[in-house]
């Protein structure tokens, strides 16, 4: 994942609603769309009911009305445009990606090691993500977005009641605005991710710095030691061997439904999420993982996985290296 979509997500959730039109969508997020979408942070809303003509350039929108094509056989969306008539609109214009609210928490909750549950404080603005120990110190962490409407003065009055609270925002932009009217330390996430070897992630190096800028850090403490390189090498270990047992069952289950049924079935390859809870990680250290320089065979495992013809020869002949 690059980080470029996740910043286009954070500013558009600073809107109401949080949603990406098909064009935006491929614009502002690429060929990442399908990683946001199986990550859990963007889902498919209703279509659009209205669309731009295109066959004048005038821009103008209207709304879609529904006809059944005697040709094609099936109803398919117009519009009625002022200066050109009646304009079929293709499907794939109208499809829209909402972000999912619990889904971008739980993805910042789990990049930035913080413990939740995440609960609703004011609806659809603040939420308390849980505690994160950061800076050498445990700290309640709470997210709000957009800044500037009738329910800003209720976040505020919440924020006042937790002074020592942290509060993420999704942009520097949001962070400003906000920085002015609440006394808590504001951090924008647009401003912390980090793109380690392909992986998106919170910088919490950065979160720190904040932290010491606002003199919320304890010089006594001294700073955490880097984290050691043999813990990530062992946790790479632990997935791999997961994988080939993964890979063994899902040979097996190939086997038996080929005796079965005379077509072998490929054993869906557990999601992330829960490939990270059979190991006992969390889902950041899986994305880590596989993102690291060391892991190709990790990599392999993982894309043999999706292969029937690979699943089946697991073991009997080394499986190509694909992934690099
Ligand atoms: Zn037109």
């Amino acid at each position: 994942m690059a980080p470029e979509p996740i910043r286009h997500i954070l500013r558009r959730f600073e809107l109401e609603p949080p949603v990406f039109f098909a064009e935006e969508a491929r614009r502002c997020l690429g060929t990442d769309l399908s990683l946001w979408k199986e990550s859990g942070v963007l889902k498919e809303a209703s279509p659009a009911t209205s669309a731009a003509c295109r066959e004048c350039g005038s821009g103008n929108v209207r709304r879609l009305e529904y006809f059944t094509d005697p040709a094609r056989g099936r109803r398919e969306p117009y519009i009625p445009c002022p200066d050109c008539g009646l304009v079929r609109i293709e499907l794939e214009r109208l499809r829209r990606w909402q972000i999912d609210t619990w889904g971008l928490l739980s993805f910042i909750s789990d990049h930035g090691n913080v413990r939740g549950p995440a609960t609703e404080v004011v609806r659809g603005r603040l939420w308390r993500l849980g505690t994160a120990n950061w800076a050498g110190r445990p700290r309640e962490v709470y997210f709000a977005r957009r800044y500037g409407s009738e329910t800003c003065r209720a976040v505020v009055a919440q924020m006042r009641r937790r002074p020592k609270s942290l509060l993420l925002m999704p942009t520097t932009d949001g962070a400003r605005r906000w920085a002015g009217v609440t006394t808590n330390p504001v951090i924008a996430l647009d401003s912390s991710l980090t793109a380690e070897l392909g992986s998106v992630g919170l910088d919490l190096s950065y979160i720190e710095a904040c932290l010491a800028d606002a003199g919320l850090t304890d010089p006594r403490r001294g700073r955490k030691p880097v984290r050691k390189r043999g813990e990530r090498a062992a946790k790479i270990e632990l997935l791999e061997s997961e994988m080939g047992k993964h890979l063994r069952a899902a040979q097996h289950h190939a086997q038996s439904t080929q005796e079965l049924g005379g077509t072998p079935k490929l054993l869906p390859r557990p999601r992330q999420k829960e490939l990270a809870k059979r190991t006992g990680l969390t889902k950041s250290d899986f994305s880590r993982c596989l993102n690291d320089a060391s892991a190709k065979w990790l990599r392999v495992l993982w894309e043999a996985a999706t292969d029937l013809d690979q699943v089946m020869s697991y073991g009997a002949k080394p499986i190509p290296k694909a992934a690099t």
